[in-house]
């Protein structure tokens, strides 16, 4: 053993015994030999739900993927501890998934930034390296200087590369190219043992398809290389209005039948007048929709929002209006009220940096966040609209329901990710994604209110993973182990399988409640 090593070795158990003392002695910065952890910071247990306070006993900021490989097989071969470890992204989880309560969490923004870009000879064997820690937006920024992009995004480009992989990564592009999870080509991974693999599906595959969609719990990702296109320069971005429920649906039905020419399908429920300002950024200006929400307070009317976008690669042979006004003339939304606005694609894909800032501004942006996520089966749909709305006063709602579908055949079954089962039905093609995404303004919902927020989320949870609706969770964090194996149904035991292969202490991701340590 090489005397790095050695001291290391040494090092970790000093820092296992400081962690399991009844005294917890760790006070500052600690230079455990090539591994410096440090004290508790103020991020490492605060996430974006504001919800979970879970602190660490001490955080790891890594230099390379090597100190991660250096902890984990360290912890996995020692047998009297029983320390957990958190890789923390960029902290954007819910309930607390990115942190482990007296355990250690791992920065991954601390690992060099890498970003190279591959430029291929022939279309779709373009790709960028990038290390798990960066975020989206950076990679938007370096692929854009070659003229090229990620095919699939989120809608907030503030996330790690590792934390959207290890959930899914959706946004108005995955009905056209399936979620991020599916634009991957390859991995490397630190698994729960120590090990620094390489994976992809032709390599190691049964890793590379358990850390996609694997909520952290098989290894921890250090290095993605992802699938890029040409990027193109301008994005004509349309929003179109309705009253109805089903015709909004059919309409964006329509819309994802058409992966040609349409880019880009999202959509939303507008609950109020805020709902509709707030989502309206880029379309102050001409936005002469003026809905009447309230028909004399009782009955509460609803509208919904289409927003899509089809990308203008400036072409001479392609008039992309005139591809705009064909595919309108094919809906049926409120007569008058479609518009659209032509932007940069940064300016598009970056779109949420500017509700940020306008949040920020308000004081609204650090703010509890008890948001609800579910993939729905289309045959569920208007039960779950139905019974969302049973659960929402639109009077007080702050924040976005987003609503949009999705096609399963762009998802890959062999990786982590949960979809519906269809709930005994034959499987749909096209599922929904609904974002119920909330904001506690502390001004207006103190504890109990945000406590009744909770409940009345785990209400409608409930309600719609029942096999009448069907839906999964996603991003959640489930109460129970029991919850967790109701979630994965008949995938639960390949989770367990792959559990025990890569991970089989427990160590990685506490955060998520799934399994306990064990020694
Ligand atoms: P973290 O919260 O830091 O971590 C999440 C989980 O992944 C934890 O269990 C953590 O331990 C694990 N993890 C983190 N890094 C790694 C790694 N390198 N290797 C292995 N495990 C790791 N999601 C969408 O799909 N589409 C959206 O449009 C979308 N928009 C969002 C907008 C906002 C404003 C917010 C707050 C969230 C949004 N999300 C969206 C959810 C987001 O994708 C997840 O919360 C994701 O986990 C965030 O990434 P993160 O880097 O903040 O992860």
């Amino acid at each position: 053993m090489d005397f790095a090593l050695f001291c290391t070795r040494v090092n970790i158990l000093f820092l296992l015994i400081a962690l399991c003392s009844p005294c917890k002695f760790i006070q500052s910065p600690m230079d455990f030999g090539p591994l410096n952890f440090h004290q508790t910071t103020d991020t490492s247990s605060l996430d974006f739900g504001r919800i979970v306070f879970d602190s660490p006993s001490a955080v790891l900021r890594p230099q390379s993927p090597k100190e991660i490989s250096l902890l984990l097989g360290f912890l996995s071969a020692s047998s009297f501890s029983k320390v957990t470890v958190a890789a923390r992204g960029a902290g954007h989880s819910i309930d607390g998934q990115a942190q482990a309560l007296d355990g250690i969490v791992i920065e991954m923004d601390s690992l060099p930034s890498t970003i190279s870009i591959h430029r291929g000879r022939e279309s779709g064997s373009s790709y960028a390296d990038v290390s798990g820690g960066a975020l989206w937006i950076e990679l938007l920024r370096e692929s854009l200087r070659f003229g090229l992009a990620p095919r699939s995004w989120t809608d907030y480009l503030y996330l790690s590369v590792g934390g959207t992989l290890s959930n899914g990564g959706i946004s108005g592009q995955t009905f056209k190219h399936g979620p991020q999870i599916s634009n991957v080509l390859q991995l490397d991974v630190v698994t729960g043992k120590g090990e620094q693999v390489t994976c992809s599906p032709t390599e190691s595959s049964e890793l590379f398809f358990a850390a996609l969609g694997g909520l952290g719990q098989f290894g921890i990702i250090t290095r993605a290389r992802i699938l890029l296109q040409d990027a193109p320069p301008k994005v004509k971005w349309v929003r179109a209005f309705y009253d109805d429920f089903e015709t909004f649906t059919e309409d964006q039905e329509l819309l994802v039948a058409m992966p040609d020419a349409v880019d880009y399908v999202e959509g939303f429920i507008l609950l109020n007048e805020q709902s509709l300002h707030s989502s309206s950024v880029a379309f102050p200006s001409h936005l002469e929709f003026t809905p009447e929400f309230d028909s004399n307070g009782s009955n509460y009317r609803v509208y919904h929002c289409i927003e899509f976008a089809i990308h203008d690669y400036q072409v001479e042979s392609t008039d992309v209006e005139q591809v705009v006004t064909e595919i309108s003339r094919k809906m049926s939304h409120i007569p008058s009220h479609f518009y659209s606005v032509e932007v940069s694609y940064f300016d598009f894909l970056n779109r949420v940096r500017m509700e940020e800032v306008s949040l920020r501004s308000r004081g609204l942006w650090e703010v509890a966040h008890p948001w609800l996520n579910l993939f729905v089966p289309k045959s569920g749909i208007r039960e779950f609209k139905d019974l969302l709305l049973d659960n929402i006063s639109p009077t007080d709602f702050e924040g976005l329901v987003l609503i949009y579908p999705l096609l399963r055949d762009k998802w890959d079954a062999n990786s982590s990710a949960v979809l519906p089962d269809g709930g005994g039905r034959a499987e749909e093609q096209v599922m929904y994604i609904v974002g119920v995404l909330r904001s506690a303004n502390p001004a207006t919902c103190a504890a109990q209110c945000l406590r009744d927020l909770l409940r009345r989320r785990r209400r409608v949870a409930k309600v719609a993973t029942d096999p009448r609706i069907g839906a999964k969770q996603y991003l959640a964090r489930h109460p129970s182990q029991g919850q967790w194996q109701d979630h994965f149904g008949r995938h639960w035991d390949r989770f367990v399988a792959r559990k025990a292969q890569f991970d089989p202490l427990s160590i990685l991701a506490p955060g998520q409640g799934i399994f306990p340590r064990t020694y």
